[in-house]
């Protein structure tokens, strides 16, 4: 239901911590963050970001890049395993989704049968499960995979992809569900409004549908699922502080 994510000098995690609180007014059922703290982990679960927040006390999250998600169930229930972010068969990407897979089923059938396991049960973890089968078969770039499986699925989304391999990049894509980008100096934010982008960036820009952004060694490119690149529209958001 709500989505944040962070790349660029500071601490990525508090960032989304505030910003996921930020979007609260949503309404949620649970709540997680994948970090690139070392390595890309992912903690998540049921409850209030107050809940992770706790939860997260013990764990050393110093990182620069992170994405985290609060949870509006659609597909499976409320608790920690379904909560987002989803990793990859592999454990080499995770996502964050916003939205409703409608083939997610036979979406699922069909990568089972290739190899593919889930260990839980929204549609979420299935699209980033096609993004991997996608990478794999075409031995593409990730941003190239997500574009290609934003042909084959069916539905609402607006997705955060974070991958072990490129600790400078994010992935956002949208269908039917608001995805803003913040333009920081050295710094991106991504969110499904500019609630916890404002406090450190006025610099926005509004995804559209079947639009792509891939933010990668700080610069940020646009491109529509047709593959054409376009020059990101930057709108100067008026500070309500
Ligand atoms: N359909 C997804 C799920 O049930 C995402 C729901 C949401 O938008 O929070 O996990």
């Amino acid at each position: 239901c709500g989505i944040v994510a962070y790349v660029g000098h500071r601490e990525a995690c508090p960032i989304i911590l505030k910003g996921l609180k930020r979007l609260e007014y949503r309404g949620y059922d649970s709540a997680g963050v994948a970090l690139m703290n070392g390595s890309l982990n992912i903690y998540k679960k049921k409850g209030k970001v107050a809940d992770l927040e706790a939860f997260l006390s013990d764990v050393n999250t110093h990182g620069n890049i992170g994405m985290g998600h609060t949870r509006w169930a659609t597909h499976g229930e409320p608790n920690d395993v379904n909560a987002h972010p989803h990793p990859s068969t592999s454990g080499n990407i995770a996502i964050i989704h916003n939205g409703i897979i409608e083939n997610y089923a036979s979406l699922k059938k069909l990568l089972t049968e290739k190899g593919h396991t889930f260990q839980s049960d929204t549609d979420s973890e299935v699209f980033i499960n096609l993004i991997e089968d996608i990478r794999k078969n075409n031995n593409c770039t990730l941003p190239e995979a997500v574009r290609l499986a934003m042909h084959e699925v069916v539905g609402a989304y607006a997705i955060v992809v974070l991958a072990q391999d490129s600790p400078n990049q994010l992935i956002a894509a949208r269908k039917g569900s608001p995805l803003v980008v913040g333009v920081g100096k050295g710094e991106y934010f991504l969110a499904s409004d500019a609630t916890p982008i404002i406090e450190y960036t006025n610099e926005v820009v509004y995804l559209n549908d079947y639009e792509l952004a891939i933010i990668n060694e700080g610069k940020l490119e646009i491109r529509t699922k047709e593959d054409v690149e376009q020059t990101p529209y930057v709108q100067t958001l008026e500070m309500a502080l």
